[in-house]
């Protein structure tokens, strides 16, 4: 038996690589599996996209629950993922994954295969360091073995009419509406698109952690979400993501270097992406 999975994050390389297999890999696209690991926290924006993406590829994606639920691993570990203590993609992303494709294969016999398709793009080969292959496991790059590029991937949403998700009016990546990756700039911009979003993240801030020496326990290193709504704040933080704007408009070369690595950080595709390997 031979199993053809692409996990799906709601960004643009895995949908595009979605159209694309059913453009031009029509065998795969056949059999293959769209798989999208929900962590129940994402924007509305991106369940939107993963419907346009039935419709556009005429199929239905799988979507994951997660084993365990980010409340309940919060409750026992009393820590907001950050940074320094990324919980929340393990277990809300790559472990139910895993837990998925490992309940495929569970009697798997010489013959079984699974095919994972990543949306790594040509520009981005560098991504494949960590790449490996598991017994069961082949990973499948065809933005790389077709040399497809970042305004390619552009090009396949638009030519399809699918065109991009619609959160990229005001951020430009899926994932959880709390991500502690997001920018100060990107928290005004769920305030204003999201507040009742903003409310909930804001929710989960406290200040109340024995472990904590800091006096609080926040998804953002320069503000508590409570303060960061100020209207001084707001207004300190558009300014200061104006000028930034203003001088990357004037950067030098290697100031295009630094924006590239910052946009591929800040990219959507941290989880579903993310090589898979089993340990
Ligand atoms: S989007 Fe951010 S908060 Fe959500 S699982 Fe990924 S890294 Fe964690």
């Amino acid at each position: 038996m031979e199993y053809n999975i692409l996990g799906l994050s709601g960004g643009k390389d895995s949908s595009a690589l979605a159209i694309f297999i059913k453009n031009q890999l029509p065998v795969i696209h056949k059999d293959i599996e769209y798989v999208f690991a929900d962590t129940e926290h994402e924007i509305p924006e991106t369940y939107d996209y993963l419907n346009k993406i039935e419709v556009f590829t005429g199929k239905k994606i799988t979507r994951l629950k997660p084993y365990r639920s980010f409340d309940d691993v919060l409750l026992a570990t009393n820590f907001l993922p950050s940074h320094a203590h990324r919980w929340c993609t393990g277990i809300l992303k790559k472990q139910t994954f895993k837990n998925y494709i490992q309940s495929k294969v569970h009697n798997a016999d010489k013959e079984t295969k699974v095919n994972l398709y990543i949306g790594i793009r040509a520009d981005e080969r560098f991504r494949l360091d960590g790449a490996g292959q598991d017994k069961l496991i082949t990973e499948k790059f065809p933005f790389i073995e077709h040399n497809i590029y970042r305004q390619d991937v552009e090009n396949i949403l638009v030519n399809e009419g699918i065109g991009y998700p619609d959160y990229y009016k005001w951020r430009k990546r899926s994932g959880c509406y709390f991500c502690f990756y997001q920018s100060c700039l990107d928290w005004i911009k769920l305030y204003e698109n999201h507040p009742d979003l903003y409310q909930k993240a804001m929710e989960y801030e406290y200040t109340d952690c024995k472990k904590i020496k800091s006096g609080r326990m926040g998804f953002n290193m320069d503000y508590s979400l409570k303060d960061m709504i100020k209207p001084e704040n707001i207004q300190k933080i558009k300014e200061k993501y104006q000028k930034l704007q203003e001088k990357n408009e004037h950067h030098s070369k290697i100031d295009i270097v630094h924006n590239l690595f910052n946009d591929f950080i800040t990219e959507d595709d941290y989880s579903s992406q993310t090589i898979y390997k089993f340990a």
